[in-house]
């Protein structure tokens, strides 16, 4: 969204006169919104990035495998060794913190990769498995986090029965923009990323928040997994803690986690 366009509807929603009636005041006139959206599940990486959150008063947006913690799970990717992975005590205690823990499949598969029944079955399993073990989840207030950032419209409609948004591929869903539009309606949310390894992503991640800063505005969502050693893509602790240290001091951005972008449009 160009930044004119966006602080035009956000005027207007103040007025209660929005088009869809719903209202921006939480963004406090932010332009820019970074969402660090962190996936697997890595127990170690995760309590200290949920730390690192909380030292500069944000909300971790971290990404989980349903059965990571199950005997069952047999990763096909040497990235997501299963001894490494937390299981939901972790995640509830995360969540009791503040933090937001959303759905990141049942068992880490790419679902176009498989049948589409069973494709299907496994998000069904995934969410149910969520509502059953996560404490207050509601799945239609959540963001499904495709494995691998692949997905189809087929599998997307799907989860759209039971979901509050999906995030894939930025380069499947954005039209060639690296940002997503600031969600203006309840309806269900198409909402891309974009991400970087298997080496570590630091640079990545840098160049990627200096040109959305130097853009009009808009989400950037950037799919993060471990620190350190754990994970595809990983980011250095210091350099996490020192990139929130400055984006935090940004007057027109703020580093928010889905629900609280998404929860804008509760009305
Ligand atoms: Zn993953």
């Amino acid at each position: 969204m160009k930044r004119i366009t966006f602080i035009k509807t956000s005027a207007l929603a103040g007025l209660g006169l929005g088009f869809s009636g719903f209202k921006f005041h939480h963004l406090h006139g932010k332009t820019h919104i970074l969402t660090l959206s962190f996936d697997d599940g890595f127990k170690k990486s995760f309590y200290r990035i949920a730390d690192i959150h909380e030292s500069y008063g944000l909300k971790a947006c971290l990404n989980v495998i349903a059965s990571g913690h199950l005997n069952s799970f047999k990763p096909k990717d040497k990235w997501i060794p299963p001894d490494s992975l937390g299981n939901f005590d972790d995640w509830n205690i995360l969540q009791g913190r503040g933090h937001e823990i959303m759905p990141h499949t049942w068992e880490h598969l790419n679902l176009t990769e498989i049948p589409i029944v069973k494709a299907k079955e496994n998000i069904d399993k995934c969410l149910n498995y969520f509502e059953e073990h996560l404490e207050g989840f509601k799945s239609s207030e959540s963001v499904y986090n495709f494995a691998y950032n692949a997905s189809t419209p087929e599998l997307e409609d799907y989860l759209f029965q039971r979901v509050r948004a999906i995030r894939t591929g930025g380069w499947l869903v954005l039209n060639g923009s690296k940002s997503n539009l600031l969600p203006v309606s309840p309806k269900p949310a198409r909402l891309g990323c974009w991400g970087y390894g298997p080496d570590f992503c630091d640079d990545f991640v840098e160049e990627q928040v200096n040109d959305f800063l130097a853009s009009s505005g808009g989400w950037l969502i950037l799919n993060l997994h471990g620190l350190e050693n754990e994970g595809w893509g990983p980011i250095r602790t210091s350099y996490l803690d020192n990139l929130l240290m400055r984006v935090t001091k940004i007057d027109y951005l703020a580093v928010m986690s889905y629900g609280e972008v998404l929860g804008q449009t509760k009305g």
